[in-house]
């Protein structure tokens, strides 16, 4: 009896959590302190409900965050609109019968990468992925369709004319790259298996510079793993063809958000067939 009736109890303050309407209302905290009170009556079951307290506290807490997240979201809206869609009716105009960006990118999911910020790319300027790492997996019909769907697109449809992957210093996703056992253990559902696409970048900084330091085999390999996301580029029908028909050129890139700085790059893949004249 005492368990069901803690249960309605906390069962109850769980639904009103939910509800925004009700944040502040006097019901929470009359919820919060009748199962306070029942559980100093109940000193035997102390110890699990006081936690379950702290649960349920901890949820309420978490609505009154989501409140002010969707507040700032509500707010970057409205600052968007007034002072750059309502400054720019020619640019949304055009926008809005269609869209033909010079770039494709392949940017970090990272926070601090936005390529939209770092390069100024106006709305309509950038076809962009970004996922963790800016990984461009190789050509895989049922493995990578997110990411081979977005380079078909770009490629075919909205013929981009560069494909740019920008890497980043301090790449969470590298470092695990380059930490990850692989030894057979995994202790990601995802990740490891992701960022294992920037494997041959780990071998070549391993080899290559296996007395440095983490912090600066990971600097390399953010660059070296640029490297193989643009020649994973080519596993692909349509990125090759743009490649030799002169449409379509790929670039790397490297933001250092801690420097300050920005370095971009091309790689001649010498795809050019030598008997054009
Ligand atoms: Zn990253």
């Amino acid at each position: 009896m005492k368990g069901e009736r803690e249960q309605k109890l906390i069962s109850n303050v769980e639904t009103s959590s939910t509800k925004k309407e009700t944040m502040g209302d006097p019901s929470y905290e009359e919820a919060i302190e009748a199962l306070k009170k029942l559980l100093n009556e109940k000193g035997e079951l102390k110890s699990a409900a006081t936690a379950k307290v702290e649960q349920v506290t901890a949820e309420l807490k978490t609505a009154a965050s989501s409140d002010e997240s969707v507040d700032r979201l509500k707010q970057g809206f409205i600052y968007f609109k007034t002072e750059k869609y309502e400054k720019n009716p020619a640019l949304y105009g055009e926008l809005a019968k269609g869209q033909s960006p010079t770039y494709m990118i392949v940017a970090c999911s990272d926070s601090r990468v936005c390529p939209s910020h770092v390069l100024n790319i106006q709305p309509g300027e950038a076809f962009v992925v970004r996922n963790v790492a800016n990984m461009v997996p190789p050509y895989d019909q049922n493995k990578y369709s997110g990411t081979g769907s977005a380079i078909e697109y770009a490629v075919l449809h909205l013929k981009v004319k560069e494909i740019v992957v920008i890497g980043h210093s301090a790449c969470g996703g590298i470092k695990g790259l380059m930490s990850f056992p692989y030894d057979g253990t995994t202790s990601t559902d995802f990740i490891e298996d992701w960022v294992k696409i920037g494997m041959p970048a780990r071998k070549k900084v391993h080899a290559e510079n296996r007395g440095e330091p983490l912090g600066l085999q990971c600097t390399f390999c953010e660059k070296e793993a640029v490297n193989v996301s643009l020649g994973n580029l080519l596993s692909y029908p349509f990125v090759r063809n743009g490649l030799v028909n002169n449409t379509l050129t790929l670039r790397g890139g490297y933001y250092d958000f801690i420097k300050g700085n920005f370095q971009l790059w091309t790689i001649d893949f010498q795809l050019s067939s030598s008997l054009a004249l």
